[in-house]
């Protein structure tokens, strides 16, 4: 099975990604934890990703297309992942078409939580204070700055996306704004229908 999340900042991609990878027995792969292992080091890309994400903004296409090339290359990939992250513009879009066209395999499925834009300020700066609270290492970006530009980039650059993938039948939209548990249960029954 090869999935897809699509869906805002603060929406809940991460935590449905990790309990749908489990119940499927697929990998999660997730360009956002793939990017924060590359910035925590310190060579001259991991500094120029660190920089790119604590502003809120967009790693460049090439490197994101080469990263996830890479990653769906591994051998625990084989027979299925569940992608969050990946992709948020139209180019990226295409370019995981071709790899995966190559490859003789397309997307199962494309699963998207919606969630309204006041809401997810709300829960990111909470999840931002909680991370603190308990003496986690808080996100760089999980700031309102830069969750505004992450917000605005959503909008403009992703939810197009959301359309062309209507337009092949795979796309399934849930509402984001139910508990853990109800969005879960509504995502597996959109993956089996
Ligand atoms: P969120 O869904 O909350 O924005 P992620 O962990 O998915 O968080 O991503 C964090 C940051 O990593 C993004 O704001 C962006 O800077 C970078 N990033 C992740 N995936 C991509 C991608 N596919 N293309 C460009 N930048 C990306």
């Amino acid at each position: 099975m090869r999935l897809l999340l699509l869906g805002p900042p603060g929406a809940g991609k991460g935590t449905q990604a990790i309990h749908l990878a489990e119940r499927l027995g697929i990998p999660h792969l997730s360009t956002g934890e793939i990017l924060r292992a590359v910035a925590s080091k310190g060579t001259t890309i991991g500094r120029e990703v660190a920089g790119i994400m604590q502003r809120g903004a967009l790693v460049p296409d090439d490197l994101m297309v080469t990263i996830v090339r890479d990653r769906i290359a591994q051998s625990d990939a084989r027979s299925g992942f569940i992608l969050d992250g990946f992709p948020r513009t139209i180019t990226q879009g295409m370019a995981l078409e071709k790899i995966l066209d190559s490859a003789g395999l397309r997307l199962d499925r494309v699963l998207e939580l919606k969630v309204d834009g006041a809401m997810l300020l709300d829960r990111i700066l909470k999840r931002a204070a909680d991370a603190k609270a308990s003496g986690l290492m808080e996100r760089a970006d999980d700031n309102e700055e830069a969750l505004r530009v992450r917000l605005d980039l959503y909008r403009k650059q992703t939810e197009p996306l959301s359309d062309y993938y209507r337009s092949k039948g795979i796309l399934r939209s849930v509402d984001g704004l139910q508990t853990i548990e109800a969005v879960s249960h509504v995502l597996w029954e959109a993956i089996n229908t």
